[in-house]
């Protein structure tokens, strides 16, 4: 099974078969390199409240950076950590780093902003999960109320029950969850109710034509106050446009984040950003 260019595409694989796996066990290998040498770093996505234009929360997105200065995408990179089960150690460092960021944030006089933190469904598998991440809460300081995991819908359907207990042991060390690329798995309605999330991220895909076509703003719509209704806050990722925000906020979204508002950033620019913003 080999992904082409587009979302969810598949073709066979041929001749490049061997080449493909090459070239992954390649990544591996260097991501192996990366972990040790300290190439992994943290870039954050403002989050904003649509209604009074606050910046709420910030979203820690992973990078990394090759010893040759190329930039390498999560998309292309974790995926192969997964299927290798090094996710577990990089989810690590990642839920770590995201805290002690938050706790540095804190002693910014930005202590008020949630930290999404996103993890695989690998990780939340793992049996020493729930002691990595309260050691790393109690480690960094970082207050478990500003903590958000971010879990996508299509990884918490499957094993549904087993997710939903982690979820609610996830949820008594005080620490939010999010169900992020929301409206491209498959969630039954009952199981979403089970769920002890807080809210609903609603993936990009929805976002991107919300303005162009009438059609295309039904779901994002039915989204917002499904989640509502079901005592979750929305918000609406990939944000590009004002008529996207416009439209948002017209459907009562509660908050949005997107490269309308900012690009993800390194905690130094973070702070820049956040400081003259308040200004
Ligand atoms: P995600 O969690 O859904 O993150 C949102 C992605 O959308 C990010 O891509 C972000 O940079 C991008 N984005 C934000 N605003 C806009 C916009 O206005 N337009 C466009 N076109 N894109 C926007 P990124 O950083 O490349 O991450 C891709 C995915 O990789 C993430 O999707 C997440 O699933 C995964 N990922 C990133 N960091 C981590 C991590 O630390 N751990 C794990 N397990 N997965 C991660
Ligand atoms: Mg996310
Ligand atoms: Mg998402
Ligand atoms: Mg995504």
């Amino acid at each position: 099974r080999a992904k082409t260019g587009n979302r969810g595409e598949y073709s066979f694989y041929t001749r490049d078969m061997a080449v493909d796996i090459r070239e992954r066990v390649r990544l591996l290998q260097a991501l192996r390199h990366a972990i040790e040498r300290q190439r992994l770093f943290l870039v954050y996505q403002p989050q904003l409240e649509l209604g009074s234009g606050k910046v709420c929360g910030i979203e820690a997105l992973l990078r990394w950076r090759t010893e040759d200065g190329q930039l390498i995408p999560p998309d292309r990179f974790i995926p192969i950590a997964e299927h290798s089960g090094m996710i577990v150690k990089i989810g690590d460092w990642v839920m770590r780093m995201a805290c002690f960021q938050q706790a540095e944030l804190a002693r910014h006089g930005f202590g008020q902003l949630r930290v999404g933190i996103n993890v695989s469904v690998i990780q939340l598998r793992h049996p020493r999960f729930l002691s990595s991440l309260s050691m790393a809460l109690s480690d960094s300081g970082a207050d478990p109320g500003f903590v958000e995991l971010e879990v996508t819908e299509s990884v918490a359907m499957e094993e549904a029950d087993f997710i939903s207990r982690m979820l609610d042991q996830i949820k008594a060390l005080g620490v939010r969850i999010a169900l992020d690329d929301f409206g491209t798995g498959f969630s039954s309605l009952s199981y979403l109710q089970r769920l002890n999330i807080d809210r609903l991220k609603i993936d990009r895909a929805f976002i991107n034509d919300i303005c162009s076509q009438d059609r295309a703003r039904r779901i994002p719509e039915l989204v917002i106050q499904l989640g509502q209704k079901l005592g979750f806050s929305v918000i609406a990722e990939g944000v590009e446009l004002q008529e996207q925000v416009d439209a948002l906020k017209s459907m009562g979204c509660d908050e949005a984040q997107g490269y309308f508002y900012a690009r993800p950033m390194e905690v130094p620019m973070l702070i820049e950003w956040l400081s003259a913003r308040k200004a």
